[in-house]
């Protein structure tokens, strides 16, 4: 690897500064965390899979004009992206109750939803990124009225073209996390879709068996993680072939 200069190191990529002004390049690696950074492990072959994945989905989303962080994929595990400035939330669109959803409002995993749901969580590990809402969020300034609108009615377009999309390829589209960043453009500034979407910001289950392709593998210590993302990636097309050696590496940490 040359040496670029490292701008941000997050749990599973780091960004290094772009070959020009305004962009960066987002490195996936291959490590995996839950429950706040407490379980930890090296899931080989993992980062290759989700840059493949997430190129994958925002190019379509590119196409049917939802404006994304993503320029184009430079290698294994690179992409070159559109640097902005990342708004502090986390966007859960859900279809399905799972996951916190499930524990929160006491309802049965795999219930449908009355209707698909936008959630906002604030970003912040040290507070274990707590659900927050429109008023916290004007309140403290974390984002505009304006913005929220484009993020919810964003999330809900980019909710029925996954469906769609994994629907084709016999998976349900359980619930995912969206990140939104501000791009600035001279005297404009626009919201648009930043960080990755993939296995690990998704729950997907297959659609007949409903057996989980997702993070939730490896959250639940089901095993055969990066086997099920490789499997996302055949289904939709993206990899003939997954790499070899899909097995799981150094895993520390207790399970949940
Ligand atoms: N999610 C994520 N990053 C987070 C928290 C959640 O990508 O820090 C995704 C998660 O994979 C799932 C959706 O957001 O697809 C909803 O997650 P939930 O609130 O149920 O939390 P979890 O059960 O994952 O703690």
């Amino acid at each position: 690897m040359t040496r670029r200069k490292k701008v941000y190191e997050g749990k599973a990529k780091i960004l290094y500064e772009g070959p020009e002004p305004g962009t960066l390049v987002a490195y996936f690696k291959d490590d995996a965390t839950a429950f706040n950074n407490q379980k930890h492990a090296r899931l080989e072959g993992k980062g290759v899979l989700n840059n493949r994945i997430s190129e994958f989905i925002m190019e379509k989303l590119n196409t049917i004009s939802v404006p994304t962080h993503f320029i184009r994929r430079l290698n294994m595990r690179e992409q070159l992206i559109r640097e902005v400035e990342i708004i502090p939330l986390e966007v859960v669109c859900r279809n399905v109750a799972a996951g916190s959803i499930a524990t929160r409002l006491g309802l049965e995993e795999g219930s449908a939803l009355p209707r698909s749901i936008v959630e906002f969580y604030y970003k912040n590990d040290a507070l274990q990124d707590p659900i927050v809402s429109e008023e916290h969020i004007t309140a403290f300034n974390w984002a505009s009225t304006q913005e929220i609108d484009d993020m919810v009615s964003l999330t809900l377009r980019v909710n029925d073209f996954l469906c769609g999309l994994f629907a084709a390829v016999g998976i349900k589209l359980i619930d995912f996390k969206l990140e939104y960043g501000r791009l600035y453009e001279g005297e404009m500034v626009r919201t648009i879709v930043a960080d990755e979407i993939s296995p690990d910001s998704c729950r997907l289950w297959d659609m007949t068996t409903n057996e989980k392709m997702d993070k939730d593998r490896f959250r639940r210590d089901l095993g055969g993680v990066t086997e099920a993302y490789a499997e996302v990636a055949r289904r939709l097309g993206i990899m003939k072939d997954p790499p070899p050696n899909l097995t799981v590496v150094g895993e520390t940490g207790a399970a949940e």
